[in-house]
């Protein structure tokens, strides 16, 4: 139980504010003619379906923060290296902001509560401390043990720097604007579009003690997880779809993975 009154104020967290900002304007060199190439293209589509797709919406979410499927040990690891390479904070930060979420969802203790309004649940809530920082370690217990874990949420940065390193000697700089910057501008929002336009825009199936929706468009950019009301109806499931026009591209990755026996215990909402 938290005393909401003994909370400390968020403070401005200036390192994110700036490196957020670098990524925004490290993206507009996509803008030159000189950055152009549609292989560069192919390549930020192709990565950001791998790292978005299957590291953030099955590797970061579905598995490791709902553990709504299990897959051997060696497969887990690679697509949460895979959501490492997102670049959306270390793995334990992320995990452990979303169980806050689903546990106090658009009340006072969501760290990105939609209630504050849209830019708070899209953005400004990263820019601070929120509250509940403290709380991380309690809420990620069961992976804090793990050490290809500890690699990746220790070095998510160096990460990056190396496949962007790998990217500019395979194409040069189109390869770099592209398949890093640009994509992970991409995917940022992406997920924060799931934070902030899941709360606020869409249809709401399933009538839930907060204030999530549906939303097609957030669905196509995330690989499925615009079905969000779906997913806090009902937020062990492993499949986001309940209707069949709400495509979830994910869900048919586990299906797959099911098919040929490498997940199992895969939950699914009756
Ligand atoms: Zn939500
Ligand atoms: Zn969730």
């Amino acid at each position: 139980m938290v005393n909401t009154a003994a909370l400390p104020t968020p403070r401005l967290r200036w390192t994110v504010v700036i490196s957020t900002v670098i990524l925004h304007v490290l993206a507009l060199l996509a803008l030159l003619p000189s950055n152009f190439s549609w292989g560069a293209i192919g390549v930020a589509l192709g990565l950001h379906a791998l790292t978005q797709g299957l590291g953030i919406s099955l590797g970061f979410h579905r598995l490791a923060s709902h553990r709504s499927l299990r897959v051997p040990l060696w497969l887990e690891h690679f697509f949460i290296l895979l959501g490492t390479l997102a670049f959306q904070g270390g793995v334990y930060g992320w995990v452990g902001y979303h169980r806050l979420h689903h546990k106090h969802t658009d009340q006072e203790l969501d760290p990105h509560s939609a209630s504050k309004g849209f830019w708070w649940s899209h953005i400004n809530w990263l820019m601070h401390t929120v509250p509940t920082h403290s709380q991380l370690p309690r809420m990620t217990q069961d992976i804090r043990d793990d050490k290809f874990y500890q690699f990746c949420h220790n070095h998510y940065i160096g990460l990056q720097v190396a496949l962007g390193v790998l990217l500019y000697l395979a194409g040069g700089m189109p390869f770099l604007v592209w398949g890093v910057f640009v994509r992970l501008l991409i995917s940022f929002h992406g997920t924060c579009f799931v934070n902030s336009a899941c709360h606020q825009f869409g249809y709401r199936p399933t009538d839930t003690n907060d204030m999530s929706t549906n939303c097609w468009w957030v669905a196509v950019l995330t690989y499925g997880e615009g079905w969000h009301n779906n997913h806090h109806a009902c937020q062990s499931s492993a499949c986001f779809q309940k209707s069949w026009w709400e495509i979830d591209l994910v869900w048919q990755v586990i299906r797959l993975l099911r098919a040929v026996g490498l997940a199992e215990k895969v939950k699914v909402a009756s």
